[in-house]
């Protein structure tokens, strides 16, 4: 009994060096084939960020901006507008939709603490909404570049819809000598400004007021170029 299993043992042993040399062989062989054949697996392909819209609603932070109709710009976007903004961007799937903290303001922020725009990554587009004053009716963009982009064109839409165009520019301003634009524009941040019409202008704040739900989707829809249900 003994004698068969030291026998079984010591055969086992002998065949061990051939079982290891196998492998290594072919191993060799295999190393002289083509690198096309020895292919890394493909990358899978990059899921591409989504784009980011950063919603700046005007002014704050002790500065009211405009007055009229019993109050300011920065109250009037902030009580009634950036509530349902915030309603309507908590739907876009496609995008992702920030805002800046309503307690703080872009501007200053950028000009007097090295914050702000200083914060932003290149690639967010910032959208600002304001409130035109002194006189005067309806809405218009403030844009970028020299020719609206589409988005420019899907929020001028929203302004002729829902309270007017400014008759003075027909839906898009360029300009360059706006501290709130030029914040941005000296940092290469992609932008559009809404003056979504006139806060001193009766007829625009209430039809701003009577159209907000319907004015902040559409706002959100022209902004992420997005259908919401
Ligand atoms: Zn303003």
């Amino acid at each position: 009994m003994k004698k068969w299993k030291f026998g079984l043992v010591a055969g086992l042993l002998l065949l061990l060096p051939l079982a290891l040399s196998t492998p290594t062989l072919a191993r060799a062989a295999t190393t002289a084939t083509p690198e096309a054949t020895a292919k890394p697996a493909k990358k899978a392909a990059k899921v591409k960020p989504k784009p980011h819209y950063l919603i700046v609603m005007g002014h704050g932070a002790g500065d009211p901006g405009a007055h009229g109709s019993g109050t300011t710009e920065a109250t009037f976007l902030r009580k009634y507008m950036l509530p349902q903004l915030r309603k309507y961007a908590r739907e876009v799937q496609n995008s992702t939709i920030t805002f800046y903290n309503p307690r703080k303001n872009l501007v200053s922020d950028t000009l007097f603490h090295h914050q702000g725009s200083y914060k932003l990554s290149k690639k967010t587009t910032v959208i600002m909404f304001h409130l035109d004053a002194p006189a005067g009716h309806g809405g218009h963009v403030i844009i970028h570049k020299k020719h609206p982009t589409a988005r420019d064109q899907r929020l001028a839409k929203v302004i002729k819809k829902y309270v007017g165009l400014n008759r003075a520019y027909n839906g898009f301003s360029y300009r360059t000598n706006l501290k709130n634009c030029n914040v941005l524009r000296k940092r290469g941040i992609d932008y559009s400004l809404v003056e979504s019409g006139f806060i001193t202008n009766k007829t625009d704040v209430h039809h701003l007021k009577k159209n907000m739900a319907k004015i902040a989707k559409a706002d959100i829809e022209a902004i992420t170029n997005e259908k919401l249900k």
